[in-house]
């Protein structure tokens, strides 16, 4: 079984606009911006072992305010530019109940199911309560970074950088001593 590292994708590895103190994820496709510090970032994970799968709330889907189309463009975009091994997307928003939208653990077990993941030995890599939250449901480990959006809940361990993630995410694969590929 493979292990992956599960990124948060709007902070992370695009990025976003503020409104009313509450981050927003761009809606068409010029205001769309890849973080250029993500690159070796994902590149290292993936030299270690992990697949590097992006996960996205994207309830604009729903309300209609974003388009498939422009959405499907931006993961180009975003698959070309980090080489990505996938991106997992709950489409929904809150009033659907869906199982998939974070904290929901639905898009972390599909992914376990499609790529053949250990999520116990996976990790979850966010800025956001609700990615710590769905990592504690589906049993990955969680990286928190500080942001104003880590909430009161459950994480495994807390860093100050998408960086400092990442170095805690190497460190956790090589004392695992787990030869994966
Ligand atoms: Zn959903």
């Amino acid at each position: 079984m493979r292990v992956a590292a599960f990124i948060e994708r709007d902070g992370l590895l695009n990025r976003f606009r503020m409104q009313h103190d509450l981050p927003v994820a761009p809606i068409q496709l010029e205001e769309f911006r890849v973080q250029p510090e993500a690159v070796p970032l994902v590149r290292s994970l993936q030299d270690a072992g992990y697949l590097v799968i992006a996960t996205t709330n994207q309830p604009g889907l729903t309300s209609g305010e974003l388009s498939r189309r422009e959405l499907d463009l931006m993961h180009e975009i975003l698959l070309k530019k980090l080489n990505l091994d996938d991106i997992m997307v709950c489409p929904h928003d809150e009033a659907d109940r869906c199982p998939c939208r974070k904290p929901k653990p639905g898009l972390l077990i599909e992914a376990g199911f499609k790529w053949h993941v250990d999520l116990d030995r996976s990790v979850v890599i966010s800025d956001k309560w609700q990615d710590a939250e769905a990592a504690r449901i589906a049993g990955c480990t969680s990286i928190l970074i500080d942001s104003p959006w880590n909430g009161p809940g459950h994480h495994d361990f807390q860093v100050s950088s998408f960086k400092a993630a990442v170095a805690k995410a190497l460190s956790l694969m090589n004392t695992s001593g787990v030869l994966l590929r």
